[in-house]
């Protein structure tokens, strides 16, 4: 091989390997856009028929847009860390809504469970016929993934954690759907959702028009918290003049450290103040996987690499093992 070849195939290789990286890193929003793109057509509609029956509206479900998003190219590499602001704006602002879904049709559309039980995007059509006419009800028998009741005495309301509904109640009256309820700290949820669902609610009840409305939570592999969530808005009787916003609103909560695994929590100014308590967890020191003392791997680990530890599993996380599929998924 002369030495332009030699060039040739190492700037072939580069590229290859660039394009395989970009892609991985686009996994998660994909995905998640992916998803629904499968589920939409098939289950979500069920259970938009139920929602519908249950508020006596006369939201069609067949008339609901063919496509449901688009691949957007909105990564979680691309959001600054959080620095005292709830939200960013993602794509200068402007959604990224196909325009064959702007219809005067109200719909609804919820993601079916992942494997790990997440949630998916949820979007919706908001128009008066999809807002409640009732109060809300009780959603406290939904327990979202990574779900604990954590207090602090500083956080509004004390609870670190709210059932966060991604499309919000007053706007699609949506009250005990585990597919619209994620693991949301107080802080997102009223800092981060509220002002952006208020600003739809208000716009819809004083003009009677459409917002197309679609909320992704952002999950990193196989994390049981939401990093953050994606909002998009477009109003579509005046072609996004009355609300028009594509953002991310972080699921932090100020002096508060999550873990997002397993959605345990401390006090960002003591390391030791973990929420969880001790339990015994049996490690394997080659792989370094954690595993509950009952698991069926446990038999499996030679002596020489099996050690039994009482600890959290938050802190074993931290020292870098990983929590086993099997007994701790
Ligand atoms: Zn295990």
């Amino acid at each position: 091989m002369n030495k332009g070849k030699k060039i040739k195939a190492f700037g072939l290789l580069l590229s290859l390997l660039m394009l395989f990286s970009f892609s991985s890193c686009q996994e998660t929003v994909n995905n998640i856009r992916d998803t629904i793109n499968e589920t939409f057509s098939s289950s979500a509609y069920s259970e938009e028929q139920e929602s519908s029956d249950k508020k006596q509206s006369s939201v069609k479900a067949s008339e609901a847009p063919s496509q449901v998003s688009q691949s957007s190219m909105f990564t979680l590499d691309s959001i600054p860390e959080y620095s005292g602001i709830s939200y960013v704006e993602i794509n200068g602002n402007v959604p990224y809504f196909d325009s064959a879904d702007y219809t005067e049709t109200a719909f609804e559309s919820y993601s079916e469970l992942d494997s790990l039980g997440r949630c998916g995007v949820a979007y919706a059509n908001v128009c008066r016929e999809t807002m409640p006419t009732e109060k809300r009800g009780d959603i406290s028998s939904v327990k979202p993934t990574g779900w604990h009741s954590i207090r602090y005495d500083f956080v509004d309301g004390q609870s670190l954690y709210n059932r966060c509904h991604l499309i919000g109640y007053q706007l699609t009256a949506e009250n005990a759907n585990s597919k619209n309820l994620v693991t949301g700290t107080r802080y997102l949820n009223v800092d981060g959702m509220l002002p952006f669902e208020n600003m739809i609610a208000d716009y819809v009840k004083e003009t009677n028009n459409h917002v197309l409305y679609r909320v992704t939570p952002v999950f990193v592999g196989d994390e049981l918290v939401c990093r953050g969530v994606e909002m998009e808005a477009y109003s579509v009787e005046d072609s996004g003049d009355g609300v028009s916003f594509n953002v991310y609103a972080y699921n932090v909560q100020p002096g508060v450290v999550i873990n997002y695994t397993t959605g345990y929590a401390r006090l960002a100014d003591d390391p030791k103040s973990t929420t969880e308590k001790e339990k015994t967890y049996v490690i394997n020191l080659r792989n370094k996987k954690v595993h509950l003392p009952e698991c069926s791997s446990v038999a499996a680990i030679s002596e020489n690499n099996k050690k039994t530890v009482k600890s959290t599993l938050f802190s074993l996380l931290n020292q870098g093992y990983t929590a086993c599929g099997t007994c701790l998924g």
